[in-house]
């Protein structure tokens, strides 16, 4: 789960790393009114999930009421490469003496918390790391015994910290440590960490991801979740505990298990088309559960055809298709306008297509092997396709 910046930031606030005051804004109004609390110069920032704000325009510094009215109509409503800006951060300028980079991540193939560190900062850190990669100090923790502060103030030595914020350095990724490790992030990143020229180490970007399976421990961060830039598909399917994820493609993908619904995706995608969602509805087989499944899938306008997957082990062909027939029932004509294909393999997967094709659906096909449903599915898309053009 991705913050926007200034929720980052209030978690960064939270654990004592010290970040601008400020207040988050929709509208132009509202903006004109924060920039005044806050005190000129004020910085208008969009917030989006998405990095390279400052590039695409997306940050701006305000000396008055006019200038920040300006910047505020420009960047309300901007696409920022896919995200549209619907929320604006006023918060009070900084002075800037440098600026550096800071971050904490799980190194998976170490199995251990990663610290890195540059002096280099406010640029892309992709990009020093290939370009200058001795100026990108990288530091294993041992998670039992965590961030000693000696080792916070060799990382900002090492990594060439001004002699005089050493310590402030190793303060703020002390702190950045205890954001990741208590709010259960995955990601806690500051680019850029400034000083500025009273020599303060201050954040003044954040990106932070944290640990969606973790988040019952939080349930003062649950609410973060509910911003409006989450896909509105992935936040029902999440309050109906099921498993979807959102893609770009339009083909929708069901089955029962993650493997399942992963390899059924490289097959679609072999078979050259494009997926549009990634929808697990798990063992279970009951109607209900396809029904919701299907709804899911449907409710995504950029679906052309569904291909279903479904391999039969404990859970039975013909449950399945049951649960599907129900559901094509409920569900109604508007959903039949997409088409279905149906794999069915294992457990009576004999009788399933059977009872699939005496209930005769309009718009569902039915597939042996998953090659041939993968095949069928793309050829449909792609006729809804031209006829939607037609
Ligand atoms: P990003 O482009 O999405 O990474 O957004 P940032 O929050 O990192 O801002 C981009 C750049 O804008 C920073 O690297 C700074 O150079 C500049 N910037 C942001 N806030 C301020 C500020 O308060 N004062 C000054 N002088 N520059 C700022
Ligand atoms: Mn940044």
């Amino acid at each position: 789960m991705d913050l926007l910046e200034y929720q980052g930031k209030q978690l960064f606030a939270r654990h004592g790393l010290r970040v601008s005051s400020g207040e988050a804004v929709t509208t132009v109004k509202d903006a004109v009114r924060a920039a005044d609390e806050v005190g000129y110069p004020v910085v208008v920032k969009a917030q989006v999930l998405i990095g390279g704000r400052g590039k695409a325009g997306g940050v701006k510094l305000a000396a008055n009421a006019e200038e920040v009215r300006e910047h505020a109509t420009n960047i309300l409503g901007m696409d920022i490469r896919g995200h549209t800006v619907r929320t604006l951060w006023i918060e009070h300028a900084s002075d800037i003496a440098s600026e550096y980079y800071a971050s904490v991540l799980l190194d998976r193939s170490a199995k251990q918390p990663l610290v890195m560190f540059s002096v280099e900062g406010g640029v892309d850190i992709e990009e020093v790391a290939e370009r200058a990669p001795e100026k990108l100090i990288r530091h294993h923790i041992d998670p039992l015994a965590g961030l000693s502060r000696e080792e916070a103030v060799k990382i900002a030595t090492d990594g060439g910290a001004d002699g005089d914020v050493v310590e402030g350095v190793a303060d703020a990724l002390l702190a950045l440590y205890e954001v990741w490790l208590a709010e259960d992030a995955t990601l806690a990143e500051i680019n850029p960490l400034i000083v500025t020229p009273a020599r303060e180490v201050k954040a003044l970007d954040a990106k932070v991801s944290l640990d969606g399976n973790a988040l019952y421990r939080h349930p003062e961060n649950q609410e973060l979740s509910d911003s409006e830039n989450e896909d509105p598909i992935e936040r029902r399917a999440k309050e109906e505990g099921v498993q979807y994820v959102k893609l770009d493609g339009d083909i929708g993908i069901l089955g029962n298990g993650a493997g399942l619904v992963m390899s059924t995706l490289d097959v679609v995608a072999q078979a050259g088309g494009s997926p549009a969602n990634f929808l697990d509805a798990g063992g279970g087989s009951d109607a209900e559960k396809i029904k919701q499944a299907v709804r899911l899938i449907l409710a995504n306008d950029a679906v052309k055809a569904v291909l279903f997957n479904i391999f039969g082990g404990i859970t039975r062909c013909d449950e399945v298709a049951k649960g599907l027939i129900a559901a094509f029932a409920d569900i109604g004509e508007d959903g039949r306008s997409v088409p279905f294909v149906v794999r069915l393999d294992g457990t009576n997967d004999v009788q399933g297509r059977e009872l699939l094709q005496q209930a005769a659906l309009p718009n569902v096909y039915t597939a042996r092997t998953m090659n041939e449903a993968a095949e069928k599915v793309v050829a449909l898309a792609r006729e809804q396709g031209v006829g939607a053009r037609a």
